[in-house]
């Protein structure tokens, strides 16, 4: 062989030797390629079905924040109901103490006696069968004739014995001389009057079913020095007493000084309860200055201390 020869042989076998590992190495990227192909499609794969697991729970997570919010609105609803409710149990509850309020107002006024703060003139009168709810015995050390028992109305007593016992603790001795008096009293006292001073009784004693006596809630008072009715009472500290203090324990005087009902008696004290003798005391006024209409809305707290 010649040198040529054997280098074209040589030649060949490089080239061939070449091409077949190149083959091989073809072979196995192809391979390898093939491998890589099927993981990365399988890695889609499992990417597809992660993206559609995420839109999933995406979708159910606004399903669920839709029904949160569905539920929040029905709770918020709800309570807005309760509280509408609890409103209405409030208004509900108040308007029956109103009614309670009223039905207790009204019970109080039909067992109140109608005619213990009316006007008496020759206009409106007590009838002869008037006789107060119950009388009570007034404590003797009160009466100016301890031998002669004076009744009171049993509402007025405690009213009369605190404001006796009160200025007889400041040294002021007030004396009961009358009060209570019957139709049929008043028809003996006025024919009295009468007899010693003919027509002229009327100024000073009141017709029978006139005099405020009938009601029981009027005290004639003197002092134990004075020992009689009289218009010098006015000038005894124990007027100026009660002027001052009477209206605490509910009293008023009756015929001022001047007054167009009748004749002046400093010494006739009428029950008005608290709360109107408080009134008449802080605006000056007197109980005949009042109109009727007034002096009704003081009817049920009469007793009230
Ligand atoms: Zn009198």
């Amino acid at each position: 062989m010649n040198k040529k020869r054997i280098f074209i042989v040589a030649g060949v076998l490089v080239i061939l030797s070449a091409i077949g590992s190149g083959g091989y190495l073809f072979w196995n990227v192809h391979e390898e390629n093939l491998i890589l192909r099927s993981e990365l499609s399988g890695m889609n794969e499992s990417l597809k079905l992660t993206k559609e697991n995420f839109f999933r729970s995406r979708i159910e997570n606004a399903d669920l924040s839709d029904r949160n919010k569905n539920l929040s609105q029905t709770v918020r609803e709800q309570l807005d109901k309760n509280t509408a409710l609890e409103t209405q149990v409030m208004d509900i509850s108040g308007v029956v103490q109103n009614i309670s309020g009223t039905v207790g107002t009204l019970q109080k006024l039909s067992q109140t006696d109608k005619e213990l703060l009316k006007k008496y003139s020759k206009v409106y009168f007590l009838s002869e069968n008037y006789i107060p709810s119950r009388l009570v015995d007034i404590k003797s050390e009160f009466l100016l004739d301890k031998s002669a028992p004076k009744q009171i109305h049993a509402g007025v007593d405690v009213f009369l014995t605190d404001m006796l016992q009160e200025a007889s603790s400041t040294g002021i001795s007030l004396k009961i001389v009358s009060a209570y008096r019957s139709f049929y009293d008043q028809i003996s006292v006025k024919t009295g009057y009468k007899m010693i001073y003919g027509s002229g009784a009327n100024q000073f004693s009141a017709d029978q079913g006139y005099s405020e006596h009938q009601l029981g809630t009027t005290v004639d008072i003197t002092t134990s020095k004075l020992k009689t009715l009289t218009t010098q009472f006015d000038r005894d500290i124990a007027y100026k007493w009660l002027t001052e203090n009477a209206y605490r324990f509910g009293f008023v005087l009756s015929y001022p000084k001047g007054n167009s009902y009748y004749q002046y008696e400093p010494w006739h004290w009428r029950f008005v309860g608290v709360g109107l003798a408080t009134r008449l005391h802080e605006e000056g006024k007197y109980f005949y200055d009042l109109t009727q209409r007034e002096i009704d809305d003081y009817l049920v707290s009469i007793f009230d201390r």
